[in-house]
Parts: C-alpha cells; structure tokens; sequence
C-alpha cells in the first residue's frame, strides 16, 4: 500500500534557515551545532550527506552550546549536567529590551541608577552586555539621563 509509506520528504533534511541544528555525525558519533547545511563533521572531516540525525534546533546560540557540550558528555553525566544547567543562570547575550529595561528598574534607586548596581542586575539575569553600555544605549533611547555624578537618571 501506497499510504504506508513515508514520503521521502520527511526523511530528509528540513529546517528553517534561521534555526541552529544539533547534529549528530554518523561517523564519529559526536555532535555539533550547525546553521545551514553541513558539509563536514568538525570533529572527524568525514563528508556528511544531508540526512543527517538531527538530535534538537534551537534559535538561540546559548542554548546551542549547551546542547553540544552536553550531547558530547558521556551518557551518565548527561542528566546530571542538564539538572546544574537548568539551575545556574543563563548567559544571554542578546537580551530582549523588555529584559534590559527590567534590569533598569531594579537597579534604580529613587530614580537614580548607578552602574555599579545596574552591573549586578544584568548579572543576575544572565546579560553579558556591561552596564555602561546599556545605560548608554538606555540614554540614546529617551530612557535614562546622564547626571553629572557619574550616574543616570531614570526618565520614565
Ligand atoms: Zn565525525
């Protein structure tokens, strides 16, 4: 029967282009993240053909990372790794504005906001972005106003 059988289309490779892959190589058995279409294994150069397993996607690099650097970990120590990922605070490198604005308002202490604070916040919320930077972008954005102590002045 006809039906039973799967289209070919599924069992080749479909992303969407702004998606990373994890991937696994079929040769070496280890994984790697991947924006496109692979050509080669990175750990070992065998050439890879398009049906690859795709192990997870992810849009974000971090998450990424993580998914590598734990699919290559030994069996044993991958739910453990997982759990001490979940826990400990994500690195996020491009930090929606929503994110940066909460950081903003917990740093601001009667409107004003001192960047030694403000450091703290992105920390704590994972940004990696320095806090002299987001004020400064904050300023060019109508959001904060450099006062002349060094500090910044929550405007809204
Ligand atoms: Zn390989």
């Amino acid at each position: 029967m006809e039906d039973h059988h799967l289209p070919m289309e599924e069992q080749t490779f479909h992303f969407e282009i702004d998606m990373y892959l994890v991937v696994r190589c079929p040769s070496c058995e280890k994984c790697w993240g991947t924006k496109g279409k692979p050509k080669s294994c990175p750990h070992c150069g065998i050439a890879v053909r398009d049906d690859l397993e795709i192990l997870s996607t992810t849009d974000s690099a971090t998450e990424l990372q993580q998914e590598v650097a734990i699919l290559n970990m030994p069996e044993n120590l991958r739910d453990q790794m997982r759990e001490k990922m979940s826990k400990s605070v994500e690195i996020n490198t491009e930090p929606s504005t929503n994110q940066i604005i909460k950081c903003i308002r917990i740093a601001a202490e009667n409107d004003v906001i001192r960047l030694d604070r403000l450091s703290g916040a992105l920390r704590g919320s994972g940004i990696s972005i320095s806090a002299f930077d987001v004020a400064e972008e904050a300023v060019s954005q109508g959001l904060l106003m450099r006062s002349n102590d060094g500090n910044y002045l929550l405007l809204q």
